[in-house]
């Protein structure tokens, strides 16, 4: 594979960009070589600079549910730009996507829309804390919710990748009111709760964590949070960055039948532009500046662009359920690919898989939660990454990520998939 181009521009990003590149796995440290720099994409594809192309299975980090470049998000995109790109005003749009959203996710009474899922997570947060009148807040282990300080506590995606789960530069102050649990333990939250009687704000976390690889709740676990939190008076956030729109309709709470008092939500919600929203209960949202105290802005939140790609996206979702079952077959035929493949090499890797996000980790042990996580072979990993992407197969480059379906994925595609897996596990292994 030819990636000169790529590596050129790598050096020279070097010069004006910390680590070359504006968001830390990117850099594919984690598994060693030079990043490819993309030029475009397409449905299934995505093509580099050197016009290498490779079948998408991160999509962006997930928004890129159809493939990339779906030509109804795009018409929606150049129709909305014809008539300006920012107002900084209230727009007829804005309206339309959050009456959307609530009528998809029936636990958002009312939704904020934001620039991203970090902003989501950090105002939801404020929120919580201004409506419960405490300070403290419980997160998981190996739970990602965006870079806002109080969240870089024992971090996953990029954080646990770089081998910075705690930032430097968050301050001591901030970090106190950061409580710690393992996920999937009901235990541990008694015991955090109790030792923090009546100082907890909320709990938030990812119902179905992708960002230390895709792990699932155990049975009965996110019923177990709902009960303690309801008891305790804690404000249940479930950040569905990741499993909004893209589990079900109504993201991971649909699925699992449990209902938290705030959902977070990014990705797929602003069809690939920029765009992270809040929502929740009546009562808990009216906290939110204007209607409330709890002072929340965005010069470029709800941005017209934006929110004709994410509406274009989201109404096509709602008016298209077969999506879900499209996605979960595809998610079924490649995994039972991998896992066949698995078989006849004798190896016993542990998959994790739900719908149109899974992850391959590279070790026997089951994984339940980030302690089980770190038991993945990272090295192995790396080399698989590189064998993947030198058979033209685009995977998150880094074990502590879940892979993200399209529906742009055929059948045919899904075979090219199954058998670079089957070669790469072979090749790495010798
Ligand atoms: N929450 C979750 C669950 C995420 O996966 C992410 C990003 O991957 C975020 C929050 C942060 O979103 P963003 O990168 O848009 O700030």
């Amino acid at each position: 594979m030819q990636i000169s181009k790529s590596k050129a521009l790598f050096e020279k990003a070097q010069n004006y960009i910390p680590g070359g590149v504006n968001s830390p796995v990117r850099a594919f440290r984690a598994v060693g070589g030079d990043p490819v720099f993309i030029e475009k994409a397409s449905g299934a594809h995505i093509t580099d600079v050197d016009g290498n192309s490779y079948i998408e299975l991160i999509n962006s980090w997930g928004p890129m549910i159809l493939g990339h470049n779906h030509p109804m998000i795009k018409e929606a995109i150049i129709k909305a730009m014809e008539n300006g790109t920012s107002f900084g005003a209230p727009t007829a749009r804005e309206v339309e996507i959050a009456e959307l959203i609530t009528g998809m996710v029936p636990s958002i009474e009312k939704v904020r829309m934001v620039n991203s899922g970090t902003e989501a997570t950090m105002s939801a947060i404020r929120v919580a804390r201004g409506f419960t009148g405490k300070d403290k807040f419980i997160k998981m282990e190996g739970h990602y919710h965006g870079h806002g300080d109080s969240f870089l506590i024992a971090a996953g995606s990029g954080a646990i990748t770089m081998g910075a789960p705690d930032s430097p530069g968050v301050t001591k102050g901030t970090a106190k009111d950061t409580l710690l649990a393992p996920y999937n333990d009901l235990e541990a939250i008694e015991k955090l709760v109790l030792a923090n009687k009546n100082e907890v704000a909320a709990l938030i976390l990812e119902p179905v964590p992708g960002n230390m690889g895709l792990v699932l709740p155990k049975a009965g676990y996110l019923e177990g949070l709902r009960k303690i939190c309801d008891r305790e008076g804690i404000v249940l956030i479930f950040d569905e960055v990741m499993t909004g729109f893209r589990l079900a309709k109504g993201g991971a709470q649909e699925i699992f039948g449990v209902t938290p008092d705030m959902t977070t939500l990014g990705k797929i919600i602003g069809g690939g532009m920029p765009v992270g929203a809040y929502g929740g209960k009546k009562e808990i949202m009216e906290f939110v500046s204007p209607a409330g105290p709890v002072y929340q802005a965005g010069t470029l939140s709800g941005n017209p662009i934006a929110m004709a790609a994410g509406l274009a996206m989201l109404h096509h979702l709602n008016s298209t359920p077969e999506v879900y079952a499209t996605l979960d077959s595809i998610g079924d035929k490649i995994v039972t690919g991998y896992r066949n493949s698995l078989d006849k090499l004798g190896l016993n890797y542990t998959i994790n898989h739900i719908g149109s996000m899974f992850s391959l980790f590279f070790t026997d042990k089951e994984i339940f939660d980030f302690e089980s996580a770190k038991h993945s072979d990272t090295a192995l990993f790396g080399k698989y990454f590189q064998s993947m992407l030198h058979k033209g197969i685009y995977l998150a480059p880094s074990q502590f990520e879940s892979l993200f379906l399209s529906t742009a994925l055929t059948d045919d595609l899904i075979s090219q998939i199954i058998t670079a897996n089957e070669e790469s596990l072979k090749e790495i292994l010798g």
